[in-house]
């Protein structure tokens, strides 16, 4: 499945990768095997490698990429940032008017009552900033215990030591004693992967009914915070059941504890909402944000805190926390100008009205496919399951890696599609056409076609 290489300078670019790079989540050896592909320019949904390849990208690069790559105002903004002050920090009474405007604007997009920005880099760093700031919070209303943080099995909070613990991956807590203490996990609502005999809604309703089940067995005196993504998407674009976030709703209010949304691939429209809290009607206390924020363009990320954290913290004098790039200049003046571009263009308004809809009729349509077992999705997310047996859900022998088989085809047919295990899932831009839609439909056909060819040899 490797492709043709007739650039020299692929090779050149694949030695200097080998010698000097360390990408993230990769196996070296593997990767070097192979040799990376290089992607050297984006217009729109598509990408180029150095090969002169020209690939639709399914993921929105890694799930950031809202409005569509090459837009000129998001250069723009930047190189005017750039000009008039590159940097400076917001930490000794100091601010500036890029990130000023930006803080007002996302408490103006973001659901009611969260007001307040803390800025980060990433989206790790906006978890990291959450798990002190929420212990904090607690700490000055006179309740120092309460510290726990409950997560999500195969939910995903980042790669930073607080990011890596909050999420329930277990191939990441296997690497450098994790997760930390005081941070414990719940399932999650897999219903294709876990559900059993139960029926989605039994099972939505079962899943929640976690949350209520660890409270108290951590004791709701020692419970800081429940963090959850609105749809796992790391984890395989997990679409819970209807019956399971009114579930957590409820047992939220019994108990008196923070909600923390991970908006991170949520936020910014992915589900045709502003937020993914919007689409479900969830009023979380903390939010984070990053990707969608500057569209990836630069890197940007923040946790979003409601007027009642806000009012005890502002009690309680210093919070002892933040980056140099806490509230970059150069960052914000990109996140003003791509939130103004969703805004103005109704990018959302659309992807709501018209390209969702029609990308997840499309998308749907694989279902008849004999590798799939499900294709589920919202907004510009979806997912497609690949099985051996429909009926059962039963998968193939994990040694297949029918996933990455799947993968290397879409990658080799011009699509980026990710594989999660046997689960594929897609993010595109924002932005995606109708004919874009319908190429990167018959992309993942063919690319069916051509797994299920193998997979039978
Ligand atoms: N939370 C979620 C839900 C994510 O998907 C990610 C990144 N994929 C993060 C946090 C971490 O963000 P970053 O990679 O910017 O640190």
């Amino acid at each position: 499945m490797t492709n043709q290489i007739n650039n020299p300078q692929t090779r050149q670019w694949q030695e200097m990768s080998q010698r000097h790079h360390l990408a993230p989540f990769s196996d070296y050896k593997q990767l070097h095997e192979k040799g990376p592909r290089i992607i050297t320019r984006a217009e729109g949904v598509h990408l180029w490698d150095s090969e002169g390849n020209e690939i639709l990208d399914g993921m929105a690069g890694l799930w950031c990429i809202a409005v569509g790559y090459g837009r000129e105002e998001l250069v723009e903004a930047a190189s005017r940032q750039m000009r008039e002050l590159p940097f400076y920090n917001t930490f000794f009474q100091t601010a500036h008017p890029p990130v000023l405007e930006l803080a007002k604007a996302i408490s103006e997009i973001t659901p009611p009552g969260l007001n307040h920005v803390f800025f980060t880099g990433s989206g790790s760093e906006g978890n990291d900033t959450m798990l002190r700031l929420v212990r904090h919070y607690w700490a000055c209303k006179g309740q120092p215990n309460k510290k726990v943080i409950i997560g999500r099995v195969n939910g995903y909070h980042g790669s930073t030591v607080a990011g890596a613990s909050l999420g329930g991956m277990k191939f990441m807590h296997e690497q450098g004693d994790l997760p930390i203490p005081g941070i414990v996990h719940i399932p999650q609502p897999y219903w294709f992967g876990e559900g059993g005999d139960m029926s989605p809604e039994e099972f939505g309703i079962w899943a929640a009914d976690q949350l209520e089940k660890k409270i108290l067995e951590v004791g709701e005196d020692n419970v800081a915070a429940f963090i959850a993504e609105p749809i796992q998407g790391a984890g395989g674009v997990i679409i819970p059941p209807e019956s399971y976030w009114p579930r957590i709703r409820e047992i939220l209010a019994k108990y008196d504890i923070l909600f923390v949304a991970d908006e991170v691939i949520c936020g910014f429209g992915r589900t045709g909402e502003w937020f993914g809290s919007d689409y479900y009607g969830n009023s979380p206390d903390l939010m984070t944000i990053a990707k969608g924020l500057t569209s990836g363009y630069v890197p940007m990320g923040g946790l979003v805190v409601s007027d009642k954290v806000f009012e005890v913290i502002n009690e309680c004098g210093d919070f002892n926390h933040g980056f140099t790039y806490s509230g970059h200049p150069v960052a914000a003046a990109v996140a003003l100008e791509n939130i103004r571009i969703l805004r103005e263009e109704k990018i959302i308004e659309k992807v709501k009205a018209e390209t969702a809809p029609y990308l997840q009729q499309r998308l749907r349509e694989l279902a008849d496919h004999p590798l799939v077992g499900e294709v589920r999705g919202v907004g510009m997310l979806g997912a497609i399951e690949l099985v051996k047996d429909k009926q059962t859900r039963e998968r193939y022998p994990e040694e297949l890696a029918v996933g990455m088989i799947c993968r290397g085809h879409c990658f080799a047919n011009g699509l980026v599609m990710r594989a999660v295990g046997d689960t594929m899932i897609i993010a595109p831009p924002l932005v995606i056409s109708r004919d874009e839609i319908d190429e990167l439909v018959s992309k993942a056909r063919l690319s069916l076609d051509l797994t299920l060819r193998d997979v039978q040899a």
